[in-house]
């Protein structure tokens, strides 16, 4: 036998044991986790095909459901981030070739701009300011000029703060026999979304902000008109984690081993919607709506101005304007290390112009925004 290589100690550090500071996490997300979600990841896991746990999948199954009102049969949770379930959309139903249309009205339009033109998607833009949503009448006119396979929309631009109104846009697809695809990763669990109604074929979310959890289950669904286009690419989906055509073999009735799932992470998103089912999404939503207007007002007292008009405004997200002369991080920074309280800071084309303040899930709660309000009065002086 041949003698084994000396072992490198250079890199057998022993950290202190973690001792995380106590944050409020009011930023774009992750937001604190509802203490039962918490309880929830400390369980001891089951194996990933045992009957307890294949029970858990149905139940995260029938609650994404109603947490998204829609009944589509394919609806699971993505082993990974938000970007990930973002990306299982995109990779399961652009094939080489195919017209994707995207609203492109802050950092996330132009994420799914990159993943879909990574796909291979004839990608086409319709822009926006950022700041501002779409009208429908731009939608249409979009749908005109490229009538494209997929149209891709983000129903809460967390880098603007914007929510784009959907009403009657998968009417319009319907029209131009489009598939519509949006991003709720900051709506979900915090504002008003019906996915059948509003006719959407495919979307994606996260767990970190309106639902209370940690990052790391991501909801993902697809319409019977999705899956279609699915079953009849005549290239196999381009990512095998996230081919939809394998996983549902895990999550529908065959049982087939895809991946080891996160046991832990999927007892805590299985938590988090438990807490969304108690407390009913009418309540919810209302709950959100009504913390943001406290927010508002409080922003606007203390000589504030939010970046968004009212109307479009997020109940999750709110973006307030930098005043002249101030500087944006280190007010965050302030915060941060006076009040353990994190904001976040503007993204792309708002960087250093606006702050982003979440309240969502847990986190959207009147003691919370007179906290915040008090720490940046404070702060701002
Ligand atoms: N889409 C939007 C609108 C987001 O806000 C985010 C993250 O904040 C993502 C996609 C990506 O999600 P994640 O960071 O969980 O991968």
């Amino acid at each position: 036998m041949t003698a084994l290589p000396s072992i490198q100690e250079q890199n057998r550090i022993i950290p202190p044991q973690l001792d995380v500071p106590p944050r409020l996490l009011l930023g774009p997300g992750p937001s604190n986790v509802h203490p039962r979600v918490l309880t929830s990841l400390s369980l001891p896991p089951v194996g990933h095909l045992d009957p307890y746990f294949l029970q858990v999948m149905d139940e995260i199954q029938v609650l994404l459901r109603y947490a998204w009102q829609t009944d589509n049969p394919l609806t699971l949770a993505v082993s990974g981030t938000g970007s990930a379930a973002m990306e299982a959309t995109l990779a399961n139903v652009v094939e080489p070739g195919d017209v994707v249309l995207v609203g492109v009205m802050g950092y996330f339009g132009h994420r799914l701009v990159d993943m879909a033109t990574r796909y291979g998607g004839d990608v086409r833009k319709l822009m926006k300011p950022w700041g501002e949503a779409f009208s429908l009448e731009e939608l249409r006119e979009g749908l005109e000029t490229h009538r494209p396979a997929i149209l891709a929309l983000v129903h809460a631009e967390t880098s603007t703060g914007v929510r784009q109104p959907l009403e009657e846009v998968g009417q319009l697809c319907r029209e131009y026999n489009c598939l519509l695809l949006i991003d709720t990763v900051t709506s979900l669990g915090g504002v008003p979304i019906f996915l059948d109604h509003w006719g959407v074929d495919l979307a994606y979310s996260c767990s970190q902000k309106g639902l209370g959890c940690p990052p790391g289950a991501s909801p993902f669904t697809m319409s019977p008109k999705a899956l279609e286009k699915l079953q009849s690419r005549k290239t196999p989906v381009t990512n095998w984690y996230l081919d939809m055509s394998l996983l549902t073999k895990y999550w529908g009735e065959q049982r087939v081993y895809h991946h080891t799932a996160p046991i832990n992470m999927y007892y805590a998103l299985r938590e988090a919607l438990r807490v969304v089912a108690e407390e009913g999404l009418a309540a919810r939503w209302q709950r959100h709506l009504e913390n943001a207007q406290l927010l508002w007002k409080g922003l606007e007292e203390i000589g504030l101005v939010c970046h968004v008009a009212q109307e479009y405004r997020l109940p999750t997200l709110t973006t307030v304007r930098v005043p002249e002369g101030v500087d944006a991080k280190a007010v965050a920074q302030k915060l941060m290390k006076e009040y353990n309280l994190e904001v976040g800071l503007g993204l792309g084309e708002l960087a250093g112009k606006v702050w982003r303040i979440g309240l969502m899930g847990y986190n959207s709660r009147p003691e919370n925004v007179l906290l915040l309000l008090q720490a940046l009065s404070q702060v701002l002086g």
